[in-house]
């Protein structure tokens, strides 16, 4: 893989989120009000509608809920084929990421994962996930 990654928007709601991920943290924004998690980051709560928050840092356990496996269309700086998993946190709420180190034969619905924090060869971070040891 010689091409870099296209990089994810970075907004004033989720510019913090890639902060703390750069940082080798996996954040879950939290409302403050009533203390609901939430992810992707936005800037308001979906279930009090307050727009104060803060965040907790995810201990990075979390099972499959649902994956796909992507072959179309390929774009430079990825290996294919990918497979994008929603993971279940322990925390809450859920995470979409790529799940790599597991054969596609061995992915089962709920299997255990761990998040951690891959960094790419011109430095950018994101989270992936793998089968739990
Ligand atoms: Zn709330």
């Amino acid at each position: 893989m010689n091409a870099s990654r296209i990089k994810p928007p970075m907004t004033e709601d989720n510019g913090w989120w890639w902060e703390e991920v750069g940082r080798d943290r996996l954040p879950i924004q939290r409302c403050t009000a009533c203390s609901t998690l939430r992810h992707p980051p936005r800037p308001m709560c979906p279930r009090c509608r307050s727009m104060a928050w803060d965040f907790i840092e995810a201990a990075g356990r979390g099972t499959l809920f649902s994956y796909t496996v992507l072959h179309h269309p390929q774009f430079p700086g990825y290996d294919y084929p990918l497979t994008i998993a929603i993971v279940d946190l322990e925390e809450g709420g859920r995470i979409c990421t790529q799940l790599v180190d597991c054969e596609r034969d061995d992915i089962k619905i709920d299997m255990p994962l761990e998040m951690f924090i891959h960094e790419d060869a011109d430095g950018f971070k994101l989270p992936m996930c793998r089968p739990a040891a």
